[in-house]
């Protein structure tokens, strides 16, 4: 073991929160030092370079606010940022701000262990460094731990396993190969298209038909970023006003949109179908009460498998992409070009619910009626959100329980998000009970990071070193989060998302972002601050 010395704080991470984190508190007077187990910051634009990645909010909102120089000297190109240009953007930023010196790359913490006497964090990682530290940030990332999924065989296959959450850093040619793509979420969404325009075959195995709509991305017309850039703080108080820290999703703005006070299921099938003409995608929608009804989400429903249809040459494959969960219940997806691939020749989609996936071989996919050969596996197959991160690491608190075993038995409980009851010293950044992933992460991560930095400047100079949530405080967070998302479709019984943990196997069931939104959130965070830190006992 190398003792590596004393810090006021480690930061656990080094993408878009650990980046942030270290700046803000080395301006603060923190000594610092951030961990990431990556050869490269970037944290999740580091690891999911897989074909197509790209992000589903605009640039100009999907990037930092905290700098001007930064805003202003940064070029994006896209209204979607893809990977690349995200991860060279934070690389940007990581030498701009002379982070690099604090930060140490290619480590990984395997536990974490609270000393009561001295009111500090040891710090342990896999290359045997060991780091001592009165306060941990964990900036561990929402979606940062991958999930194997348990298909009998996955180890036997012979040819490359991809996982698109560790996509090789070289890229991948898949032309001329036979390629099988499991899972049908964001990520294989995002992929799919580009793998299909390479490989000799190409078969989707989807368990379920996503909700995807075209992301209609485009180049930045010249001009477009500098009108930006002249106000920019126009655009990030109007960020910060909006409910999910963000004023369009992909190329929709919200601006000005009044929320819709139709309800469907007091319309006419007819005046339905017609919205389809009259708003296209976002026609399914489109009304008062789609997530809240789940009769009303049926008929939304029916409006986007009609849309679906009008896409697919083959009906029944058209059939099979057309969901059969509520619509809101997992994450919207925008597309480039999906459901087009579903009419090339050269691909098939291999619906999994009429013929479940049996397991695979050294050559192949096999399911109950059928055998597919294949050359390369892509696995899209998800986190295990929020908590895996956490949960992967040891972390021990005073009284030498595991946040894991708290977990396990109360579900991802947290006071806002922040900290958990009986981790005193340690701060979660968008941590389950927190807008978090509901929202622009950008946004949401750079208001964690500059409340918790305000709360050690508290600290210091108070004289308290310690700060541990009250479990009554935590429990009444808990409380008000799950009233707000009981009885919204999101949190019904036919909803099995990675929100609720559904897709991980004996995770508890809680919805773990925070619906309230972000302003709310936000004013409830400095009001906690305000009266003393309420809600958090501080010594
Ligand atoms: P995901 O949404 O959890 O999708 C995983 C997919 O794999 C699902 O279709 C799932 O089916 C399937 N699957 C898992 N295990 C399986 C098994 N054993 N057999 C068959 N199918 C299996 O994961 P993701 O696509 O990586 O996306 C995760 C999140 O990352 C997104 O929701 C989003 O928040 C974020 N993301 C964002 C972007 C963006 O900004 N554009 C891009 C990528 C990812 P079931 O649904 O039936 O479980």
């Amino acid at each position: 073991m190398n003792q590596k010395g004393t810090y006021d704080v480690i930061v656990i991470g080094a993408g878009f929160a650990g980046l942030y984190s270290v700046h803000l508190l080395r301006e603060h007077g923190f000594t610092v030092r951030a961990l990431d187990r990556a050869d490269g910051v970037g944290g999740t634009w580091y690891w999911n370079r897989y074909p197509g990645a790209r992000c589903d909010v605009q640039s100009i909102e999907y990037s930092f606010s905290f700098n001007k120089e930064i805003q202003e000297e940064w070029e994006w190109t896209e209204l979607m940022p893809a990977q690349p240009e995200i991860e060279a953007y934070l690389n940007f930023v990581a030498d701009r701000l002379d982070l690099r010196r604090d930060i140490q790359l290619s480590t990984t913490v395997t536990s974490l262990s609270f000393d009561d006497a001295g009111s500090e964090w040891t710090v342990d990682t896999d290359g045997g460094d060991q780091f001592k530290a009165r306060w941990v940030i964990a900036a561990t990332g929402c979606l940062s731990e991958p999930l194997d999924p348990a298909i009998p065989g996955v180890d036997s296959f012979s040819g490359p396993t991809l996982y698109t959450s560790r996509f090789p850093r070289e890229g991948f040619d898949f032309t001329g190969l036979k390629v099988g793509v499991i899972g049908t979420g964001s990520s294989a969404v995002q992929s799919i298209p580009i793998i299909a325009e390479q490989a000799e075959h190409l078969n989707v195995f989807q368990r379920s038909a996503a909700y995807s709509r075209p992301a209609d991305n485009r180049p930045l017309r010249p001009g477009e970023l500098e009108e930006v850039k002249a106000d920019y703080e126009s655009l990030r108080l109007r960020q910060r006003a909006a409910y999910a820290g963000l004023v369009s999703f992909g190329a929709v703005s919200f601006e000005g949109v009044t929320p819709p006070t139709r309800r469907i299921l007091e319309t006419p099938v007819e005046e339905r179908l017609a919205a389809l003409e009259e708003l296209g995608w976002s026609a399914p929608g489109a009304w008062a009460d789609v997530m809240f009804d789940l009769e009303a989400n049926q008929a939304g429903t029916e409006l986007y498998a009609e849309l679906v249809r009008r896409q697919i040459r083959d009906p029944e494959v058209a059939e099979a992409l057309i969901p059969h969960y509520p619509m809101g219940c997992k994450r919207q997806i925008l597309d480039t070009g999906y459901f087009e691939t579903f009419n090339r020749d050269n691909v098939t989609l291999v619906d999994l619910r009429s013929d479940p996936l049996v397991g695979i071989t050294s050559g192949s996919v096999r399911t109950q009626n059928r055998e597919f050969d294949i050359d390369v596996l892509v696995l899209a197959t998800g986190f295990d959100a929020m908590t895996g991160a956490l949960n992967k690491m040891e972390i021990t608190g005073p009284g030498g329980r595991t946040l894991k075993d708290v977990w396990e038995e109360q579900g991802p409980v947290s006071y806002l998000g922040l900290a958990v009851a009986g981790f005193p010293n340690l701060f979660t950044i968008t941590g389950p009970g927190s807008p978090s992933v509901l929202t622009n992460m950008v946004v949401s991560i750079e208001q964690h990071v500059e409340w918790i930095v305000d709360c050690l400047d508290h600290m210091r100079d108070s004289g308290y070193q310690r700060i541990d949530a009250e479990p009554g405080a935590q429990e009444a967070w808990v409380d008000h989060a799950a009233g707000l998302v009981a009885g919204t479709v999101r949190n019904s019984d036919a909803c099995n998302s990675w929100y609720l943990g559904a897709n991980v196997p004996g995770k508890r069931r809680i919805h773990m972002p925070y619906v309230g939104g972000l302003p709310a959130y936000r004013k409830k965070c400095d009001q906690v601050a305000a009266d003393s830190y309420e809600g958090f006992a501080l010594a």
